[in-house]
């Protein structure tokens, strides 16, 4: 069976994963799509965080995409809003940002007599072969539960939604959560406020890192040979590979000991007071919870200004939180660095597969997905950072850009005419899921922490095997885990 016309295809969210996917689409020579993004513009997190000090986590030579190296870096962990224009002038550069429907936020998407058929909140309606979700992961503020938020006469917001309207020098900041986001924050707002109280929940191991700016010859260099960009690329992704994505799936694995020893050892040498410092000490394992990289936040939080709240807070009132031992820490501004609710991945889109099958109901408890990619009973449906995929203090670009590469061998069985819909297996996705599981529990993820990454029943949430072993996975479909149909 031949082709009859190019495959259609609908790529939702122009964050760093969509950009990727119409890039690559477009190499491919599929050309017939279209981009929704419910915002007014590109970026997904580095448009919606602007929090100050906000910069990745991982070394901006390997947060890029591998076939658009940046010689500009201003640092070795590079500010938001570099990764934000980062994105910006590549979307532009490549040709895919007039592609972008903005302000459209695809709200249902049902397949009909073999087509997607999609519907945006504004009424928009389109069709495609195809849909490839790129919606995100950490994409919906996750808010507190905590008694009295709606009272508070200062300013409130989640540190996703920065109010850059909120003057801070000289004035009292709260900030509820110890992530990397609060991390950042801390270090960022020290100095400028009169005073800053962080509400620790769970303390959290710290890895040092220093964040050199990268000199004029350094960058120049660059300019001349984008060649030592990929040779640095390909090597912190192999450092990252191997010294870290594979340490945390081996909870006894020497590399694991090597960056709890040098947490530990960050702890003792740089918190002089020991009551702080058993304040700071966690009580699980690193890594547990995201590894946090700072060079600085010990530093900061020890600064005459800055307090450590452990008491936990009991609520909030007018003028400032109330701790369980009955104080009340006055605060002219509250930020919620609370994290994000990272179940979610499409929805709240509406999604109805073959036979009525909603999405909402078969994620109803938790999500699932063949290799992160894709649901049985959804053909021709594929995610980018899908539900339990590889997450970690790694670049979740490498993530997507080998996704990407496997659902384009897939796409390749529709546009020959070898079948018109695809969707993995359920037996497979069974076997996947309850592997998936299995390995997971042997994680340093399970080993006794509460965090972002455990479901609903304390399961780490992840691709729990090497990173290897996700690119092997993700370098050729096994087609006889699909189902190959019309
Ligand atoms: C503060 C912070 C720091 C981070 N640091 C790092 C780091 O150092 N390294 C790393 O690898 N990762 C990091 N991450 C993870 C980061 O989310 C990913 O690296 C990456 O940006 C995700 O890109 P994405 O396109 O998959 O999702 P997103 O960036 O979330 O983009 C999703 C896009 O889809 C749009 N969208 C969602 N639903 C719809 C819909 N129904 N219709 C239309 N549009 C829709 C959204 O508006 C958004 O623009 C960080 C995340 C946060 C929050």
């Amino acid at each position: 069976m031949a082709a009859e016309a190019p495959l259609r295809f609908a790529v939702i969210g122009a964050g760093m994963s969509g950009i990727l996917a119409a890039i690559k689409l477009q190499e491919a020579g599929l050309d017939d799509f279209t981009i929704y993004e419910k915002a007014e513009r590109l970026g997904g997190t580095w448009r919606e965080n602007t929090y100050p000090g906000i910069g990745c986590d991982v070394p901006s030579h390997l947060y890029s995409y591998s076939f658009a190296p940046n010689p500009e870096w201003s640092h070795r962990f590079s500010p938001g809003d570099e990764i934000q224009a980062y994105f910006e002038g590549v979307a532009s550069r490549y040709g895919v940002e007039g592609r972008i429907r903005y302000g459209e936020e695809v709200s249902r998407c049902v397949f009909e007599r073999g087509r997607w058929r999609l519907e945006t909140k504004s009424g928009l309606r389109d069709e495609a072969d195809v849909v490839i979700a790129a919606t995100g992961v950490l994409h919906h503020p996750n808010l507190p539960g905590i008694a009295g938020l709606d009272r508070f006469e200062g300013a409130l917001f989640h540190s996703a939604r920065w109010d850059h309207g909120v003057r801070l020098d000289g004035r009292r900041v709260g900030i509820i959560g110890t992530g990397s986001t609060a991390v950042q924050i801390v270090s960022a707002l020290v100095d400028r406020v009169a005073g800053l109280s962080l509400f620790q929940r769970t303390a959290q191991w710290i890895m040092p890192q220093e964040n050199p700016v990268y000199s004029d010859a350094e960058k120049s260099g660059f300019r001349q040979h984008p060649e030592q960009m990929r040779q640095l690329h390909g090597d912190l992704s192999k450092l990252f590979a191997q010294g870290f994505s594979n340490a945390v799936v081996d909870a006894g694995s020497p590399q694991m000991q090597m960056i709890e020893d040098a947490c530990r050892a960050n702890l003792e040498s740089s918190v002089r007071d020991p009551v702080l410092r058993e304040k700071l000490r966690p009580s699980y394992r690193a890594a547990c919870k995201r590894l946090i990289i700072s060079p600085d936040f010990y530093q900061a939080i020890q600064k005459p200004n800055a307090q450590l709240v452990i008491e936990g807070i009991d609520r909030v009132e007018g003028g400032g939180v109330r701790t369980r031992d009955g104080r009340l820490h006055e605060l002219d501004v509250l930020v919620l660095a609370t994290g994000f609710r990272v179940d979610r991945f499409v929805r709240p889109m509406h999604v109805v597969g073959q036979r009525g099958q909603q999405l909402d109901e078969r994620w109803s408890k938790r999500p699932d997905a063949y290799l992160s990619i894709s649901v049985p009973g959804f053909p021709n449906f594929f995610m980018l950072n899908g539900p339990n995929g590889p997450v970690g203090n790694f670049s979740l670009i490498e993530v997507a850009e080998l996704q990407m590469a496997y659902i384009l061998q897939l796409v390749e069985q529709l546009r020959s005419g070898r079948c018109r819909m695809l969707s993995p297996r359920e037996e497979s996705t069974t076997r996947f899921e309850a592997d998936r599981e299995e390995a997971a529990r042997r994680t340093v993820w399970s080993t006794g922490c509460r965090s972002w990454y455990l479901d609903d029943r304390g399961i780490p949430a992840v691709w729990p095997w090497t990173f290897d072993r996700f690119r092997e996975e993700m370098a050729r479909p096994k087609l006889e885990a699909w189902t190959l149909e019309g």
